[in-house]
Parts: C-alpha cells; sequence; structure tokens
C-alpha cells in the first residue's frame, strides 16, 4: 500500500531531527532542573538562557520578551484571563474576531460567564477584519482586541498595523494568535504592532507541549500577571520547572525556520500555487483564500455538489487533509472559520485545507491532485442533484 500523503502541515509538523538531536541529552545525561542550585541545574538553566537568546536574536526581539508555555492554548489562556484578571474590573470589554481559534473564543465564553463584555467582530468574506467596524466597536473601557494574525483554516494574513494603530489610539491592547505565522512568514509586523502573541513549537517542526507568549517590553506592555502559580519561574509570570529539552528543541526548530524562509516560501508557494490552479480546474471549484498576502502553504477549496465528510473518508487512506466542518458530540457542524466569511453551511463543508510542509514535493502534489479530482468527480457521479444540475445547463 502507498503510504499516505500528509498535506495538513497546519495541524501539526513532525520534530526535525536536528531538533530531536539536540533535544535528547537533556532528557538523560543533562537532566537537571534549572531552578537547582548546583551544577546540574546550573548546567540546564546556562542551556535554557542559551535556547532563549538563539529564540530572541533569531527573531530580532528581546530575551525578557518570552514566556514559556506548554503551546499556543495556554498562551491565549495566558493572555486573555491574565489581563482580564488584572483589570480589579475597571475594563471590562475586550474584542475578538469571530474566526478565531476555538482556544479564544473559548476562553471568552468563559470570561462572559465571569462577567466580562466581549464583542466577537465580524469577518469580511476574505476572513479580513474591517477596520471601520473595529473603530466602531472599541470603547472607553476595551481592554484587549484579539486577532487571529495567520487564519489556520485559510491562511489569510490580517493587516496588523493598520488595526495596531486603532488599538493604541484608543489606549486598548493588542493580542496577535500568530501560531500559524511562525516560520512561514516574517513576523516583524507582529512583533512591531502587538503588545501580546503566542506561538507554539510543534507547528513549526519542533515538539509537541511547549510554546511561547511574547510580550512587548515597552509602555503599552503590561506585565502579565501570574496565571500559574508556584515556584516563582520565569519572573513569576508562569510556575512549574522549565522543560529543558523542549525548550531547546523549539529553539532548534525556530532557528532552522527562519534561516530557510524565503528559499522554504518561493518553494512552498510554488507547489501551493500549482495545486490551487489544479483544484480550481475542477468544475464549479471555489477558492476560499486569495491574493497575496497569505500564508504561502496553504490553500481552502470548496467542491459544491460533495459531501465534505464523505469526501475526507474517501481521501483518508490515500491524503491527508482537513475539511471544512468540525465534528462537535453529537454533530457534525460547518467551520465557524468559513461561516463567519459567509460561507454557506452546506459549501462551507464540502470544503478542503491542504497545508503543504517540509517534505511535500512535486510528486506528491501532483498525485494529491489526480487523489482528489477524482474522489470529488466519484462523489458527484452518485449525486442526482449534480446530474439533475448538468442536464439542466445542458438543456439552455
Ligand atoms: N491558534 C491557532 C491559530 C492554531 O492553529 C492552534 C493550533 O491548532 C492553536 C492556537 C493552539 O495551539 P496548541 O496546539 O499549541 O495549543
Amino acid at each position: 500500500m502507498r503510504p499516505v500523503i500528509y498535506m495538513d502541515y497546519n495541524a501539526t509538523t513532525p520534530c526535525r531531527k536536528e531538533v530531536v538531536e539536540a533535544m535528547l541529552p537533556y532528557f538523560e545525561h543533562d537532566f537537571g532542573n534549572p531552578s537547582s542550585d548546583h551544577a546540574h541545574g546550573w548546567m540546564a538553566k546556562d542551556a535554557i538562557e542559551e535556547a532563549t537568546t538563539t529564540i530572541a536574536n533569531t527573531l530580532h526581539i528581546q530575551d525578557n520578551d518570552i514566556i514559556y508555555t506548554s503551546g499556543a492554548t495556554e498562551g491565549i489562556n495566558m493572555v486573555l484571563k491574565g489581563l482580564a484578571f488584572e483589570t480589579n474590573g475597571k475594563k471590562r470589554h475586550m474584542i475578538v474576531t469571530s474566526n478565531a481559534h476555538k482556544a479564544v473564543l473559548d476562553c471568552c465564553g468563559y470570561l462572559e460567564e465571569k462577567g466580562f463584555d466581549i464583542t466577537y467582530l465580524p469577518v469580511d468574506s476574505q476572513g479580513l477584519v474591517s477596520l471601520t467596524e473595529l473603530e466602531a466597536a472599541l470603547r472607553s473601557d476595551t481592554l484587549l482586541v484579539s486577532i487571529l494574525y495567520a487564519n489556520n483554516e485559510t491562511g489569510m494574513l490580517q493587516p496588523l498595523s493598520k488595526i495596531g494603530e486603532l488599538v493604541h489610539a484608543n489606549n486598548s491592547l493588542l493580542f496577535s494568535d500568530a501560531t500559524q505565522a511562525l516560520g512561514k512568514v516574517s513576523l516583524t509586523s507582529v512583533f512591531e504592532h502587538s503588545d501580546f502573541a503566542c506561538f507554539s513549537a510543534h507547528k513549526v517542526y519542533g515538539p509537541k507541549g511547549i510554546g511561547w507568549v511574547y510580550r512587548k517590553p515597552n509602555e503599552n506592555g503590561k506585565a502579565l500577571p501570574g496565571f500559574i502559580h508556584g515556584g516563582g519561574q520565569q519572573n513569576g509570570q508562569r510556575g512549574g520547572t522549565l522543560n529543558t529539552p523542549l525548550i531547546i528543541g523549539m529553539a532548534k526548530a525556530i532557528f532552522l525556520a527562519q534561516e530557510n524562509l524565503e528559499r522554504e516560501t518561493k518553494r512552498i508557494s510554488a507547489l501551493r500555487d500549482f495545486l490551487e490552479e489544479g483544484l480550481l480546474q475542477i468544475d464549479q471549484a471555489i477558492s476560499n483564500s486569495t491574493g497575496t498576502h497569505r500564508l504561502p502553504n496553504t490553500l481552502n477549496v470548496s467542491f459544491p455538489f460533495v459531501d465534505g465528510s464523505k469526501l475526507l473518508t474517501a481521501l483518508g487512506l490515500k491524503v491527508a487533509v482537513s475539511n471544512g466542518s468540525a465534528c462537535k458530540a453529537t454533530s457534525v457542524a460547518p467551520s465557524h472559520v468559513l461561516s463567519s466569511m459567509g460561507i454557506p453551511s452546506g459549501l462551507a463543508m464540502a470544503s478542503i485545507r491542504c497545508s503543504l510542509g517540509l517534505s511535500t514535493t512535486s510528486e506528491e502534489v501532483k498525485q494529491t491532485l489526480d487523489i482528489i479530482t477524482t474522489a470529488v468527480e466519484r462523489q458527484r457521479a452518485d449525486n442526482i442533484l449534480w446530474e439533475q444540475r448538468y442536464s439542466k445547463t445542458e438543456q439552455t
């Protein structure tokens, strides 16, 4: 049997060989607790400090801007809840985009239960924030605006500099969920315009279970109150023994990703464009992600008259992609990201996202195109509505 082609790098990535090699000594030999005051501890502490400097230098930020977390979900919780509870009831309003990651939406649901006021800002048909609507939604008690910088389903990038201008003119803080941007596009605008941002290593060929929060060190960048208490690590901002091997692995992954960013962007966007153009040759196919201001590795296409979950099942043993639906306990619902763009639920459910990565080859892309084209055609051949639509067009 042919191996399954992996086209779901936005979900997660494999660890690079160099990353695994960099981590290995810290699991067994150099196992010390970085908080311990003896040689083993000092060695671990030094290794973490070096890794932090590597991340900071690679991304042109400061060591102190980095707070380690278990991943982006924790980072989101840390920033949203941490800031909310710090306000002592003074600023109780937040704005989040309606296409935000579930971690943001679920946090906001929790904060609403605790009496915070949340505005869910609509996005346009491309998934972009309307600056006029953002300006209208800002209030004197708006504490934070949370933006999904790089959309995990469509790859669209938000215009952060204009958003930042509006948010800061209102004396509010800007949080960017830049999880999908790390290692795929430049982060200059994220660090320039956001007060906080979150990242995760497993999206960038690093290990799972480690990430970090960026905290801007200027007058806008509020100190984050301790959210996980215990031990006083990371200046009291996040207690708990630091995970030396995972931090080392993440630093290596970020360094390698940035080193190859330009070359890899060119390579991968050419492959993505080839696949996207091919998929759009399928009768009636519609792209949900357009323009150049988007991640170079992501495409999202809808196929009318196709049942998305059946399509995914048909593809499952051949190519790993994700679709435009989300499974809840008792039902399958269209993706809230596509719905927020005004895409009707039937069409959203008939969508697939392909996200390409480091190991993607042009041969895999050609095979993927063939496999998806055949699967869509088979689905439609079994769909009476497709037949009827066709005969109607032929008669006119
Ligand atoms: N935010 C975005 C945009 C994501 O794509 C993800 C991962 O799917 C997350 C947050 C959560 O990341 P983690 O798996 O590190 O908790």
